[in-house]
């Protein structure tokens, strides 16, 4: 949506509506258009661990042009590649990660969890086996997902210590200046035992994390870290440092092993940490 009319369409509470309403037909025009083009593909190799449906191929989803060189020369495994989206329900593969590990190792039925940026698939799963709070700094993105999204910043939340069994930020910290202040939050409100999922685009190349504190640069960060509201691209063992600074206990559980687990379709080269506050 251009610049110039955001801002009023902002001012008049209309924004966010349309924006949801515009995704929600895209996506319904796209998931047709999908359903016919991969019918030959139903049936047979990879499964969705939403939809249960399987297909030969998933759809495959790369970086945007002024994205592709940070991600390419960086090796990010940032959620691009082969068999991403699922082409009857539109699972991503993120999603799909997050839900296989969910289930195998840590059991999400009964639980009370904090749901940061909800995703459209999962949101909905947890919702329907355990007691979820969703919430984000910028709520009106998704409420056509979970109406009842509430505003929280991740960095300062008002929740009391120990409150949440569990807290899924899938894919959020890349975008918070002050990490490590979340970090800390999402430790605090965890009950000790609890769990996090806090999956990031990293990089295994890379020896240090690259990162811009306070950064507002869309094309730059595009430029530099290969998205456009990115303010890092981590290195993974930086990350795991990072955690392990905030308290947490992490564990790898290395692709081959996720891959072993089931016959999910998932992006091969990534790891999934289980992270965990000590009990
Ligand atoms: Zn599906």
């Amino acid at each position: 949506m251009k610049k110039a009319l955001t801002r009023p369409l902002k001012k008049l509470g209309l924004y966010h509506p349309l924006q949801s309403a515009y995704r929600a037909a895209l996506r319904s025009l796209s998931g047709t258009w999908y359903r016919i083009q991969y019918r030959k593909q139903s049936g047979k190799g990879h499964a969705c661990n939403f939809c249960n449906q399987r297909f030969g191929k998933f759809i495959p989803s790369f970086p945007a042009p002024e994205n592709a060189a940070a991600i390419e020369k960086h090796h990010v495994i940032a959620g691009y590649g082969a068999n991403i989206i699922c082409p009857n329900c539109q699972s991503t593969a993120r999603e799909r990660l997050a839900r296989l590990c969910l289930d195998h190792f840590i059991h999400p039925a009964g639980k009370k969890i904090l749901h940061i940026s909800p995703e459209r698939k999962l949101s909905p799963y947890l919702r329907s086996v355990a007691d979820v709070f969703s919430a984000d700094l910028q709520p009106g993105f998704y409420r056509d997902i979970d109406p009842s999204v509430q505003m929280v910043d991740l960095t300062k939340m008002d929740f009391s210590n120990g409150q949440f069994d569990l807290v899924i930020a899938n894919h959020v910290l890349e975008h918070i200046s002050n990490d490590r202040d979340a970090m800390l939050e999402i430790f605090r409100v965890l009950k000790p035992g609890g769990r996090a999922v806090l999956q990031v685009p990293y990089s295994t190349k890379l020896s240090d994390t690259i990162e811009s504190a306070g950064i507002s640069d869309p094309c730059w960060q595009s430029a530099m870290y290969g998205q456009e509201d990115h303010v890092r691209i981590y290195a993974l063992d930086d990350y795991m440092f990072r955690l392990e600074e905030a308290g947490f206990h992490v564990k790898v559980v290395q692709p081959g092993e996720l891959l072993r687990l089931s016959d999910v379709a998932q992006q091969p080269e990534e790891c999934f940490l289980l992270v965990t506050k000590p009990a």
